[in-house]
């Protein structure tokens, strides 16, 4: 099953030529679930070779603009390129309270109208996700407000047992929020695939008397089935070990984690991307505005035992190396992570 990640943008604060603002594609099986939305992210999409429309998910980690102005610019140009269809289901748009506010807002003072339906689910933050004198409290924006196209969306608050937010849940996979300490509420996802049955081991089959055929399908299935002869046969007697599922971890920005979901959710994560906005030697600083050093972000992605750690969210202060030096090859488009694995 195909899995991969796209980096649309990893530079923090703005767009550069060279660097776009946070955004980055987890694409499974065809479907794509964009991450943050800096300002340029329709672009980068273009220069990408993911196709836009394909995104049926969008998750916004903080509602800092280099994480989320690009959204209602990129709604419109996929709204452009859709058709309208009754049956087609809605994108869900998940983030912090107050992102259906801007996304309605930014629709009726522009005078856009989305051919396709749309969702916002709020995740409602607690106070201690930023410094006291920052908290708003947002839920006031959305009072007796009747809003277009249907369906409001929920409005998600903190699960206080598992300390963390349930988002999305199927057969195959859970994605979960978690808390994050920043200058304003971030917030983490962890997307998890569940266990996929093992392969059913044919040559036990055959010994058995088993010829392939629907017989087979009903074991992959986790059902028993009984023979002419009467024999029994269980799914576990013929089926490997379950094909573990892997598990993506995205952070949004922060200088540390709010409650032990973090910990518990990213554990021995196959990939964390975190963000490290300024050098090791600027950790004081990086603290103060609630940002990551590569040694903060590698202290956290060891105490979790993940298995690969990518940094993102760089300062603009530091320049691409081409720039550095003009010998270096540019590349400006969006990164591909891995097209095999993950
Ligand atoms: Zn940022
Ligand atoms: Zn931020």
């Amino acid at each position: 099953m195909s899995m991969d990640i796209t980096f649309l943008g990893t530079g923090s604060a703005y767009p550069s030529p060279t660097r776009g603002a946070s955004a980055l594609v987890l694409r499974r099986e065809g479907e794509c679930w964009l991450f943050d939305c800096g300002e340029g992210t329709q672009t980068q999409l273009m220069k990408s070779h993911l196709k836009a429309g394909r995104i049926t998910k969008i998750f916004i980690t903080h509602l800092h603009g280099d994480h989320f102005f690009g959204l209602p610019g990129l709604l419109c140009t996929l709204s452009l390129q859709s058709s309208p269809d009754a049956n087609k289901p809605p994108v869900d748009i998940y983030g912090p309270l107050g992102l259906r506010n801007f996304i309605w807002r930014s629709m009726e003072l522009s005078h856009s109208q989305l051919l396709f339906p749309y969702t916002v689910h709020e995740l409602v933050p607690t106070q201690d996700q930023c410094p006291a004198e920052e908290f708003r409290e947002f839920s006031y924006l959305d009072r007796d407000e009747v809003f277009p196209q249907g369906a409001q969306g929920r409005k998600i608050h903190l699960d206080p047992v598992e300390n963390s937010y349930l988002l999305v849940e199927d057969e195959q996979l859970v994605l979960k929020a978690f808390r994050l300490f920043h200058r304003i509420p971030s917030f983490g996802f962890a997307v998890e695939e569940k266990p996929r049955p093992g392969k059913l081991n044919v040559q036990k089959l055959k010994d058995l008397g088993v010829q392939p055929g629907p017989l087979y399908g009903k074991l992959k299935n986790g059902m028993a089935i009984v023979l002419e002869n009467g024999v029994t046969i269980s799914p576990s007697d013929v089926l490997e070990d379950p094909i573990p599922g892997r598990k993506i971890c995205i952070l949004g920005d922060c200088s540390g984690v709010v409650g032990d979901a973090a910990m518990k959710l990213c554990c021995e994560a196959d990939v964390l991307i975190h963000e490290a906005t300024l050098d090791d030697t600027q950790e004081e600083k990086a603290r103060e505005h609630g940002h990551s050093t590569p040694k903060m972000a590698s202290d956290f992605a060891k105490s979790c035992k993940v298995k690969k750690l990518v940094l993102t969210h760089f300062s603009q202060r530091y320049k691409p190396a081409a720039q550095r030096d003009p010998s270096v090859f540019a590349y400006r488009g969006p990164t591909l992570l891995s097209a095999s694995g993950y």
